[in-house]
């Protein structure tokens, strides 16, 4: 049975025990990524199943979904991005710990008493798995923003100057 998501906890503990958490994080409670959200009321669905293989060998498999509203680069509204990670992670808690685990799973670097941040761990894979340009896939809704080199093909719903001459011509009738 899966506990509920704790904020942190003690990583290592938790693979010897091969405890498992499942829950929800509030997109807004996630600072660096809610920079970079066009809206921030969702959640990212977090399911973690700490275990162990073997002495020193600490392991956590992560799940993360979550459909992050970014601002579509071509057309700025919303565009949905949706994330489903998985995740093989290695707890270590040195570079010797680091060296050991070898290429078969992801570092993720715990406290000396084994401490891990759950929050910043999603956060931090979720910042990863953002595309450096979001933007509708299927076209925007909107049209794009003209570069600024091309004229606008219609200046008809551009307001009226005003003509800088316009006082001239009255002070000339006197
Ligand atoms: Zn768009």
């Amino acid at each position: 049975m899966s506990k509920r998501l704790p904020v942190r906890l003690d990583a290592l503990r938790a693979a010897e025990r091969g405890l498992r958490y499942e829950g929800a994080l509030p997109l807004r409670d996630m600072t660096r990524l809610r920079a970079l959200l066009a809206d921030d009321g969702g959640s990212a669905a977090v399911a973690l199943d700490f275990h162990q293989a073997g002495s020193e060998r600490y392991r956590l498999d992560c799940r993360i979904t979550a459909e992050l509203p970014l601002v579509c680069q071509r057309c700025l509204e919303p565009v949905a991005f949706p994330v489903a990670l998985s995740l093989a992670l290695g707890l270590v808690r040195s570079d010797a710990e680091m060296a050991r685990l070898g290429h078969e799973r992801e570092p993720v670097l715990v406290g000396e008493d084994g401490e891990l941040e759950i929050a910043a761990l999603v956060e931090d894979e979720l910042l990863l798995a953002l595309p450096d340009y979001p933007r509708h896939a299927s076209g925007c809704q909107l049209p794009a923003i003209e570069p600024l080199a091309e004229a606008p093909a219609d200046v008809e719903d551009e307001p009226p100057r005003e003509n800088p001459f316009a006082g001239l011509a009255d002070l000339l009738k006197h």
